[in-house]
């Protein structure tokens, strides 16, 4: 169904419902607010001091607005309630004042203080509330207004209701736990009479979104299961002396996870595995180990990696790791020039590569390879369930290896990674010191460049993350500018900075990635763009601004960025709220831990780094709260 054929869609709204990741009708029905306002009218007498309430008024005089700065303006009027007449407030609304006329009932939210006989309003309702109202609240974009968006919704609803319409749970579940019919519970969620409707229905939302999810998962592991290929042909020894030849020793959980690749390479069954681990535990070497094996056996292996600067870390970790074998390994990019793509996927075609490291984007192209025994996707999680199935779709009979550093609980991971074979590295390799992190307020940044200079002197390096690129209005958020400028100031220009983000070209990043690595910047101040795998052993301090902002797993992954040598690292944490839960990255450096911990105190929203509406893995479901419907909805999924 076309998201056109919904009354109050445009051709302006069509691009502000992709934004929220909404694509079909179906999106659209599945869109679910995040809040209700529940509004009940009151009556100032009955409130308690400084309680959140609405209350109907009558207009007595007319607004007054003063504008103070650029965006900043305060509106004022009298009003009659409960013939008492008091006075009201409003910040920001200048553009109401034309509808607040003298004699006007309309319903004011917000706090009142007896002292100045005053309401503060957050909020004014241009109606009188006669009952207790509830009004869904969506995550929305500028240019599509909450109400405008309802409407859209309760029309797709409707719209989608007159057709027939599949049911995503059997009726026999649907019977046993008598939960409602599928219109209803959308209807119950978009369009609620009172809040024990939004209760109901949530529970069978919630049900149906993980039974869909399990299905699937439990389908894709039986047809997984099934597919026959030919076993690859190489000797173990020659495997083994590869290995040998490593700068390092292998360690436990890496020996596992190798053995368990060599034995599914070799088997008859296509291989599907995904090796979880922490940042910097060394997944990247058992991968090359499958690589050199598909090698050997006269097969073409293809690795992916999330971000350009990370496909270029890998294929020169490669080059080196492969210096004395005969692969011949190449780069292929969306920055590189198209006669260069083209010659590489020409040269793909022939056999003449044994390795190709690139972004999933340029995968996609068509590149076709001669004979693709191995695909290998980097911090999986990235790419989310629509691009694995994709991958999977891609190549038909080719191992596919999955390397993950979102470690999340073991039991969820076998659950929710049904579908795979899952190897777990459980342990850093030694030798490397942990990292010293700590908290601190706005006030103590002083501390905290005196360390960041005395590192430098030492000839050390600093990474700087900040949740935003430019200038925001909520002066919160350290912009990476702002930031610059700052540190900037501080060294008095004297230590040499950078700036790295997503909206940067390519070449740009890399050209900035590669002066940081030449040790040319002392400080690089980015976005979590360098969340991902970047390896820059002489960094010795990570400072994150703003770090409430973002999940304890996010912030975990962030701070592997250092530690990567054997002298101390640092990482500070700043912020003024949510001190306690950032302590758990105070306490300990085990991922697998920190990972539960995120997911008691925030949900699985984050842990999965897909805080934006619509990313997330669950539109309705939380795995923090609802671990049972899951159990459910996965014993019933096998059924
Ligand atoms: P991640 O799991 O985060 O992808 P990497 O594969 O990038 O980690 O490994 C991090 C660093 O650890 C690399 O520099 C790698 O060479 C090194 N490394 C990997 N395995 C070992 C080991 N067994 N002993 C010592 N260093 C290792
Ligand atoms: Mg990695």
């Amino acid at each position: 169904m076309q998201l056109e054929s919904i009354k109050g869609v445009g051709s302006k709204t069509i691009g502000i419902l992709h934004d929220l990741n909404i694509y079909s009708v179906q999106d659209l029905v599945n869109y679910y607010p995040y809040r209700y306002e529940i509004l009940t009218p009151f009556s100032l007498s009955d409130a308690y001091k400084g309680e959140r309430i609405a209350i109907n008024v009558m207009i007595t005089s007319v607004p007054n607005v003063y504008f103070f700065k650029k965006n900043f303006n305060r509106m004022q009027f009298n009003c009659l309630h409960l013939n008492k007449e008091i006075k009201a407030v409003i910040f920001n609304r200048a553009f109401m004042s034309q509808h607040l006329k003298i004699g006007k009932i309309v319903t004011l939210i917000g706090r009142y203080e007896a002292r100045n006989n005053t309401f503060t309003c957050e909020d004014i309702k241009l109606r009188e509330l006669s009952t207790t109202s509830i009004t869904p609240v969506y995550h929305t974009k500028k240019g599509l207004k909450n109400s405008d968006l309802h409407k859209m919704i309760i029309n797709a609803i409707d719209y989608s209701y007159t057709m027939e319409n599949d049911d995503l749970i059997p009726p026999e579940f649907r019977s046993k736990y008598n939960f409602m019919g599928q219109e209803q519970m959308l209807r119950m969620l978009h369009d609620p009479k009172n809040h024990d409707e939004v209760k109901k229905a949530t529970i069978v939302a919630k049900y149906e979104e993980l039974f869909n999810f399990m299905f699937k998962i439990n389908y894709r592991h039986e047809v997984n299961i099934g597919i026959a290929k030919e076993p690859k042909k190489f000797n173990k020894t020659q495997v083994n002396n590869f290995i040998k030849s490593l700068p390092f020793v292998l360690t436990d959980s890496q020996n596992d996870a190798t053995d368990a690749i060599i034995k599914d390479l070799k088997s008859k069954k296509k291989m599907n595995r995904l090796v979880l681990g922490d940042v910097g535990s060394g997944k990247t070497i058992v991968s090359f180990i499958a690589v050199y094996a598909t090698f050997l056996s006269g097969e073409q292996s293809v690795l992916m990696a999330p971000t350009e600067v990370l496909a270029r870390q890998h294929y020169k970790n490669a080059l080196n790791i492969f210096k004395d074998y005969n692969l011949n390994i190449e780069l292929l990019v969306g920055s590189q020039k198209s006669k260069e793509k083209e010659e590489i996927k020409e040269r793909l075609l022939n056999a003449e590569i044994d390795l190709v490291i690139g972004t999933h984007a340029i995968i996609e192209e068509n590149v076709v390879f001669q004979n693709l025994g191995l695909v290998i996707a980097d911090e999986q999680h990235r790419f989310g369930v629509k691009q694995r199935e994709l991958l999977q779709n891609k190549s038909d009979v080719a191992d596919s290896l999955y390397m993950s550093a979102t470690p999340i609980p073991r039991s969820y991971a076998l659950t929710l990674y049904g579908d795979l074979d899952v190897s777990f590295i459980l342990h850093k390799p030694g030798g490397r010191k942990e990292i010293k992190t700590v908290i601190k307020k706005y006030s103590e940044l002083k501390e905290v460049l005196r360390t960041v200079l005395e590192e430098i002197k030492k000839g050390h390096q600093i990474y700087v993350v900040a949740s935003m690129i430019g200038e925001d209005n909520d002066l919160d958020l350290k912009s990476v500018e702002l930031l610059k400028s700052k540190f900037d100031m501080a060294f008095q220009n004297k230590v040499p900075s950078e700036i790295l983000h997503g909206k940067l070209k390519a070449k740009e990043k890399q050209e900035i990635m590669q002066r940081f690595k030449n040790n040319e910047t002392k400080i690089l101040i980015a976005t979590t763009v360098i969340e991902v795998g970047v390896d820059v052993e002489n960094a010795t301090v990570m400072v994150i601004f703003d770090a409430h902002r973002f999940g304890l797993a996010t912030l975990h992954q962030l701070r592997g960025r250092v530690g990567r040598n054997d002298v101390d690292s640092y990482c500070y944490l700043i912020c003024d709220k949510e001190i306690e839960r950032l302590k758990v990255l105070e306490e300990s450096n085990d991922g697998f831990y920190i990972c539960e911990k995120d997911l008691e105190l925030r949900g699985e929203g984050d842990l999965f780094g897909q805080k934006q509406s619509g990313q997330r893995t669950f539109k309705m479901a939380d795995l923090r709260t609802d671990k049972k419907i899951l159990e459910q909805a996965k014993k019933n999924s096998e059924e």
